[in-house]
């Protein structure tokens, strides 16, 4: 059986093992459109709302960003704020403040915001300054630009009132000396060493918005950077279809420009779920990929409310917080379709 048939008989095998499970984000959201109360003023849209997706288990973040929704605020403030608590978190070592530096010891940041009208910012490769996804927001909002870059962005920020701090904290950098030992360089599969914050919120208007922020991978070379700050990559929303946002090795993400992809094929007729499949599809159908070595996990969103996620390994999981649930959702994956 050719691999991309294999998929699509898998992913309906997983759909239908799926129905009477808790895990599975298309019975769930079946079952939410029956006990959805909100209305709306998108006719289209049966499920409950607002709603917040994020890729791993970020239950704080998302419930930030719905209390931000329900305070009145906009959507993109939801993504924003989500986005913040995880930055602040020093114990989180992927993502803001406490991150796991580059091989030189530095911490650098990277992270992008999209709001409804398509609008984006970002900032790359940026150090000192733990809220880097408040900052690609002012890239968005405050200047002609959408990515700035190191000293740059650094720079920026400062003059936007950012407090410069050392990011490094004392755990992040045991654990670097520890890999200087051997400075074997090896991407592990799951959240020891990835764990992007992606952050997709929809409001009860059914508009859209997406932010995604991180410290890269651990040990990067200086000068890395990944999918998370590049739009199309690591994020990206339309909101008249849906939005989607990746975690994993970036480079593979990249190559695929994945986010962007996952739009597209629900732009199709795609579900969010049989969208992420598809995009991972397209990551190990590759000749000669290396995919069994290294995770990637996507998360989607359509403009119906209806949600999907899919990794290419065990281990991915989706914070999802609907009608006043916050949950942490285990992901499908490719491998055990492959095993
Ligand atoms: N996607 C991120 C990167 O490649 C890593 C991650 O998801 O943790 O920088």
């Amino acid at each position: 059986m050719k691999r991309r048939n294999f998929i699509k008989n898998a992913s309906l095998t997983g759909v239908a093992l799926a129905v009477g499970s808790a895990l599975s984000s298309c019975a769930e959201n079946t079952s939410k459109e029956k006990s959805s109360s909100t209305k709306t003023t998108n006719e289209n849209i049966k499920v409950s709302l607002p709603l917040v997706i994020a890729t791993w288990d970020v239950r704080q973040s998302t419930e930030k960003a719905w209390e931000t929704l329900q305070q009145g605020n906009s959507v993109l403030d939801a993504v924003e704020q989500g986005c913040k608590v995880a930055e602040a978190d020093k114990k989180n070592q992927s993502v803001g403040n406490g991150g796991r530096p580059d091989r030189d010891g530095n911490v650098t940041l990277d992270a992008c915001i999209m709001d409804t009208h398509g609008n984006c910012g970002s900032v790359v490769y940026m150090q000192h300054i733990t809220h880097a996804i408040s900052v690609a927001r002012k890239v968005m909002e405050d200047t002609p630009h959408v990515i700035l870059a190191g000293k740059g962005a650094e720079k920026f920020a400062i003059e936007k009132g950012f407090q410069p701090e050392d990011l490094l904290t004392e755990a992040s950098k045991k654990d670097w000396e520890a890999w200087k030992k051997t400075s074997n360089y090896q991407p592990i599969i799951n959240i020891e060493n990835h764990d992007t914050i992606g952050i997709l919120a929809m409001d009860k208007n059914g508009d859209i918005s997406g932010a995604c922020t991180t410290s890269g991978l651990a040990y990067k070379m200086a000068g890395r950077v990944g999918d998370s700050p590049i739009i199309g990559s690591g994020l990206f929303v339309d909101n008249e279809i849906g939005a989607a946002v990746a975690t994993g090795l970036g480079e593979e993400v990249l190559k695929t420009v994945g986010s962007f992809l996952i739009v597209e094929l629900m732009r199709q007729g795609k579900s969010p779920q049989e969208a992420c499949e598809e995009a991972i599809d397209r990551i190990v159908s590759k000749p000669n990929s290396n995919y069994k070595n290294f995770q990637i996990g996507y998360i989607a969103l359509n403009k119906k409310g209806e949600t999907g996620f899919y990794s290419i390994h065990d281990g991915f999981t989706m914070a999802k917080f609907q009608d006043g649930t916050n949950e942490n959702l285990k992901s499908d994956y490719y491998m055990k379709q492959s095993s």
